[in-house]
């Protein structure tokens, strides 16, 4: 039968135990083994750590069971101090505090907004490492005290569940996720009624969402959620799934987030007294619209829209995690328009000048197309992608938003990801890491926090991760073995219940017992199914990896795991490709396909490994993070170097696959060149490493680069280290910038650039001369000065309103300057009698060889991030440009 209603009774806990609950409901527990093994005691069986969740475990205690907890005073006593750890960690000063205590200029708070977030199995509402990562910046903010709120939707069939069907395919499920089990509690206004989140819809229709909150240690994360009565059945559905539906659907849905999510902002702010966040953080484009909700608050206090845009710019960090088209938002302009403007949501923010925001201004753009990201860059005055490649690749792909200016030039940095330790660090190498330092140093260590060299010094205890050099050879092979070991176990459980689901009988699945082995070499290779990963590269030369698996005396195993996203029937089939090699009773029990990879699971997977596999098509991988929590757990990478492993590839931390990006071959071709370097480096270096046993039949050099990775590699992919950058390069500059833009200010601001745009087709390099220093024939003495004479025509504007910089330095037979510096020119002695003005500056080459200059004209205002910032500058143009560009070979 089925019910026609359904609610959730809630446990009345005893009470000695009431502390629990508070534990239960900070997701904390997630990353504090000690909170994780107090819930584990209560009910050991009932804890499945893959997926568990306190606040169901404590709602399955029995009466009995509780009782008996009540009376039990050492497990009192253990609560006792979870408790107080708990209130330590939430009200004590950290990283944060003690850098404002000492004079720092820091935001008062931090929105944070992503479409996805990961931070435990228990809450669901992740794909993949997009929303991973945004569940460990919340944690590792959260254990370094910045003061951010979190932004996200409540998704109520989260992401899917996979399973596969008999013959391999990928099958998709949507459980209903019940907000009321999970670790979330509803925000309700003062008296006690849910706070609500109201958008208008076009045809004067409305969307109403709650906000649920989950505790994120100090961080609140706020989840719209539209499942609520006052919706028709289709806004309800407004936030069924993720990264479901049609692009009406996803339109609603980023609106929600955006917008909302500014509305659900505003409102935690007024019912818990917390400051106002001076900085929002866009974690990928979807949540753009919160810079348009921000500028329709700021219109009625008096500013229009321009400078309304500048104050909001200049509060606004955008992070693109993407060089993959596909992978960023585009809608239809008219679907944006109708939703937009008087008759939809935010009255009084023109729709005409909404829509320039998102075009896709730049050659091969799409003109009916509205482009989220670009939108991001153009409401962020702060851009930035996720590994250092990445950031060159983002600079390369965005430069048509900035013509004239070299990709070098383009204003989107850089800040390279990283993964949140407390989370990512098996416990069993965590505890033997403690053994060396003690546990509260350990927790210090892994949060990423600064290290504080002078204690350190002063107390003899070695500096954070050094102290892994302390670790014997064989402490460190039998942790390698334990973790393998509990791999292979988690692997059987795993494949059986599959092959279970599948279709399998009991009698058939003997061999199970016999998949995987303990001793063996064991690789990795887990993430989506998008074609750029290559999911199948290994299986191009399948007798290749057959004989690597067999391999008499250096065999291999692979645990293989990913989701294809579920309209893409392309990945599916590599999917089925993938599971059917490995049904194959040859190699069964050397490699195996897991379905349903998620948090639970790769918490198991990246320690249990040996060595773990990345083979994107470089350089689509922005950044990657599974392989460095693979390193966290002394696992070594085998990875083309793209992303992180581009810049902190070292043969210490393992090796680097060979790759074709950038030669004129198919990616057929490439695919081949690639497999096969490959195939190589396993059977040539990697396997006869890991099996050359010396004296004391332990792999001394595998294990010396474990321990190379713990302790060189170990620090710098903590995702503490990469809060810490983004609040000191982006934050706090953002904070500042905003706090510079007082209404009066920011109208200026906007009149400013407005007149600089409309006078710059006047503005022009129309004479350069060098006037000492022969360079004219051609060539000059190292050492030599030039000086440097130019007429420059303002086209109305002062002066101060630009600056002219000679930009020199090495050309190329194409005349092209690379590795460019610019010297400012300075103003000499007025007007001509065409209105031009003089500038002067001297220009020293500083090498030999062939070198050359140009002149250019930028706008110059004391609160542009860069100069680049307009998008607008002036060259000699090849007709008046005479003695511009002069060259000397
Ligand atoms: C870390 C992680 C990812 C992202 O891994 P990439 O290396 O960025 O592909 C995806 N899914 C899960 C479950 C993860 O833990």
């Amino acid at each position: 039968m089925k019910a026609i209603r359904r609610f959730t009774v809630r446990p009345v806990l005893p009470e000695p135990l009431r502390p629990l609950h508070d534990l239960a409901r900070n997701l904390r527990w997630s990353w504090h083994t000690e909170t994780r093994e107090l819930f584990r005691a209560a009910d050991p069986e009932g804890w499945r750590p893959a997926d568990a969740d306190p606040v169901r475990l404590l709602g399955s205690l029995s009466a009995g069971r509780l009782t008996e907890l009540a009376g039990d005073a050492e497990y009192l006593g253990r609560l006792a101090a979870a408790s107080a750890d708990l209130a330590e960690y939430l009200d004590g000063p950290r990283w944060y505090q003690e850098q404002r205590a000492a004079g720092a200029e820091l935001p008062s708070g931090i929105a944070y907004f992503s479409p996805e977030f990961g931070v435990t199995a228990a809450l669901p509402q992740y794909s993949g490492g997009l929303g991973i990562l945004a569940g460990d910046h919340l944690k590792a903010a959260s254990d370094l005290g910045v003061p951010l709120i979190g932004v996200g939707l409540l998704y109520r069939h989260g992401y899917f569940r996979q399973t596969l069907s008999r013959e391999g395919w990928q099958q998709e499920h949507y459980p209903v996720l019940d907000p009321n089990e999970l670790p979330l509690d509803l925000v309700r206004e003062a008296d006690g009624t849910p706070a609500r989140v109201v958008l208008a819809l076009p045809g004067g229709r409305s969307l109403h969402a709650c906000v649920w909150l989950a505790r994120v240690g100090r961080v609140p994360l706020l989840l719209l959620d539209s499942d609520v009565e006052e919706n028709a059945p289709g806004e309800r559905d407004v936030t069924d799934r993720l990264y479901g539906g049609g692009s009406d659907h996803r339109l609603l849905q980023e609106m929600l987030l955006g917008i909302g999510g500014v509305r659900a902002v505003r409102t935690w702010c007024r019912l818990t007294g917390t400051p106002e966040p001076e900085v929002f953080h866009t974690n990928e484009g979807h949540a753009g619209f919160l810079g348009l909700e921000r500028i329709r608050e700021l219109m009625p206090t008096g500013l229009d829209f321009e400078a309304a845009l500048e104050v909001v710019r200049a509060g606004t960090v955008f992070t693109t995690h993407t060089p993959v088209p596909a992978g960023i938002d585009r809608f239809d302009r008219g679907l944006v328009a109708r939703h937009f403007g008087d008759e939809g949501e935010l009255p009084g923010v023109p729709v005409e000048k909404i829509l320039p925001l998102g075009t896709e201004t730049y050659p091969g753009g799409e003109p009916e197309l509205f482009n989220m990201a670009v939108m991001g860059l153009r409401l962020a005055q702060r851009a930035n992608g996720v590994s250092t490649l990445h950031g060159a690749v983002s600079r390369e792909m965005f430069s048509g938003l900035w013509p004239g200016f070299d990709p070098a030039e383009v204003p989107i940095t850089s800040v390279t990801n990283g993964v949140h330790a407390p989370t990512w660090v098996a416990p069993e190498v965590f505890r033997l890491g403690a053994g060396q330092v003690g546990e509260g140093r350990a927790h210090q260590v892994l949060s990423g926090g600064p290290v504080d060299d002078e204690t350190s010094a002063r107390t003899g205890t070695p500096r954070r991760w050094d102290a892994v050099t302390g670790i014997g050879d064989q402490e460190i092979w039998d942790l390698r073995r334990d973790l393998r070991g509990r791999l292979v176990t988690e692997v059987r459980r795993r494949l059986y219940a599959s092959w279970r689901r599948r279709g399998a009988g009991t009698a058939e699945l003997g061999w199970i017992d016999g998949v995987l082995d303990p001793d063996i070499l064991t690789i990795g290779f887990a993430r989506r199914v998008p074609s750029y990963k290559r999911l199948t590269l290994m299986l191009r030369d399948r007798d290749r990896l057959r004989e690597l698996l067999l391999h008499p005396t250096h065999p291999i195993q692979i645990v293989v795991a990913g989701k294809a996203h579920p309209a893409d029937d392309g990945g599916k089939r590599l999917v089925q490709e993938l599971v059917r090699f490995a049904d194959d009773p040859r190699v069964r029990h050397r490699i195996v396909f897991l379905p349903d990879y998620g948090m639970g699971m790769a918490q198991k997977l990246y320690p249990g490994c040996d060595v773990w596999l990345n083979n994107p098509l470089r350089p689509l991988e922005a950044c990657g993070t599974s392989g460095m929590k693979a390193a966290l757990n002394g696992c070594l990478n085998l990875s083309v170097r793209d992303g992180w492993w581009d810049e902190w590839f070292d043969p210490d931390f393992g090796w680097e696959i060979p790759t074709a990006d950038g030669s004129a071959v198919d990616e057929d071709r490439r695919d081949e060149l690639e497999s096969n370097a490959l195939y190589a480096l396993i059977e040539d270096r990697v396997a006869p490493r890991f099996y050359d046993r010396g004296a004391g039949g332990l792999p001394d050099r595998w294990i010396e680069m474990v321990r190379s990775t713990l302790v060189n590699l170990g620090p710098k992919v903590l995702a503490g280290r990469m809060v810490r950058e983004y609040v000191e390069r982006l934050y706090a500059p953002a904070a500042r910038a905003r706090r510079a833009l007082e209404p009066a200010v920011a109208r200026d601001l906007a009149a400013w650039k407005a007149k600089v745009r409309a006078a710059w087709r006047g503005v022009s390099v129309d004479h350069v001369e060098t006037v000492a220093g022969d360079a004219a024939g051609g060539s000059a003495e190292l050492g030599a000065t030039l000086a440097l004479r130019v007429r420059i025509a303002l086209g109305g504007l002062e002066p101060d309103d630009v600056e002219v910089q000679v930009v020199a330095g090495r050309v190329d037979s194409g005349d092209a300057i690379a590795d460019a510096q610019t010297f400012p020119l300075k103003p000499a002695g007025g007007q001509d009698l065409e209105d031009r003005w003089l500038y002067e500056g001297p220009l020293t080459p500083d090498r030999t060889g062939p070198y050359g200059y140009t002149v250019r004209v930028l706008p110059a205002h004391r609160l542009l991030a860069t100069s680049a910032e307009l998008g607008l500058v002036a060259l000699p143009t090849e007709a008046t440009g005479e003695g511009a560009g002069v060259l000397m070979r």
